[in-house]
């Protein structure tokens, strides 16, 4: 863990729990991050690109998310590095109660640690047209609001959250989404990567992701077929989430509820919207039903 992996050209990139991307920019050595995991993480990172000879100019967030994010404040300190992030992610960068306020859908309780997903960050980031030669950004939606996804000239593609291993779905059986129609297309679009060198955050750097990607969108079918079918009856959203924890028999916490109650909120939109079931108000309750037979 936390070793600089050559990969292609001037394409390296760090293991960890949050793989991150690194990219030689020039013969001085200069480089950029692409991510730089959790706060604990951020050393590490650090030490590991300044004992290869490596350092940091730019560091490009893929979104606020503290697992990609929570490094900042020692690798800025200690490389004065120009930080990156598209419009949206630069805006939950500005405060950790806005995203905490986007996933829990009003003003949180005192139980919800803003440590967990959210940096408080006052710092300068500057948007993505100071992406440095070399490397070019591309929309990933789906997972948050304004994740986007890194790719080098090398044509090493790094693809953030976009999909989780086998072994993290497999555990999790549900995984943070904000809309579920951004991350199906954002799933095409990194299958069609397949024969590249794909890396994801929270998977194996793979020339072959066509195999996750399946696995990663079969269970998002899969969360869909569980709701079509609890919906045969009317339903609200809570109702929805806790079927959710039931069927797989989640341990319920404050976060692990606003993470799911806030995805199952966005699965029901995506059915609605796509008219495959029904919403509707009755006894001053939304509710949503499956017509379907
Ligand atoms: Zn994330």
């Amino acid at each position: 863990m936390f070793e600089l992996h050559h990969l292609k050209g001037n394409t390296y990139y760090i293991d960890g729990t949050t793989n991150c991307g690194v990219y030689k920019l020039n013969d001085k050595n200069e480089c950029a991050l692409i991510d730089c995991g959790t706060e604990e993480d951020g050393p590490k990172i650090y030490k590991a690109i300044k004992d290869f000879g490596f350092k940091i100019t730019h560091l490009i967030f893929t979104h606020c998310h503290a697992d990609h994010s929570g490094g900042w404040e020692y690798i800025y300190k200690n490389s004065g590095c120009k930080m990156i992030a598209s419009k949206v992610e630069r805006g939950f960068f500005r405060d950790p109660k806005l995203d905490i306020g986007f996933l829990y859908g009003g003003y949180p309780l005192d139980e919800y640690d803003g440590k967990l997903m959210h940096i408080d960050m006052n710092d300068e980031i500057y948007a993505l047209d100071e992406i440095p030669a070399g490397l070019d950004w591309f929309h990933l939606p789906g997972h948050h609001y304004g994740m986007i996804g890194v790719k080098t000239a090398d044509d090493v593609y790094f693809v953030a959250d976009t999909l989780g291993s086998i072994n993290l779905v497999e555990k999790a059986h549900i995984l943070l989404i904000y809309d579920v129609k951004g991350y199906l297309s954002s799933l095409d679009f990194v299958e069609s990567l397949n024969g590249n060198i794909v890396v994801p955050a929270h998977s194996e750097v793979t020339t072959n992701i066509k195999p996750v990607v399946e696995f990663n969108r079969n269970n998002c079918y899969n969360i869909i077929n569980i709701l079509l079918d609890f919906l045969h009856e009317e339903h609200n959203c809570v109702e929805c989430a806790t079927y959710i924890f039931d069927h797989f028999d989640l341990k319920i916490s404050y976060n692990k509820y606003m993470l799911i109650l806030s995805t199952v909120r966005s699965y029901l939109s995506y059915l609605s919207n796509q008219k495959r079931i029904r919403n509707y108000f009755k006894n001053n309750r939304l509710l949503f039903i499956n017509d379907s037979k």
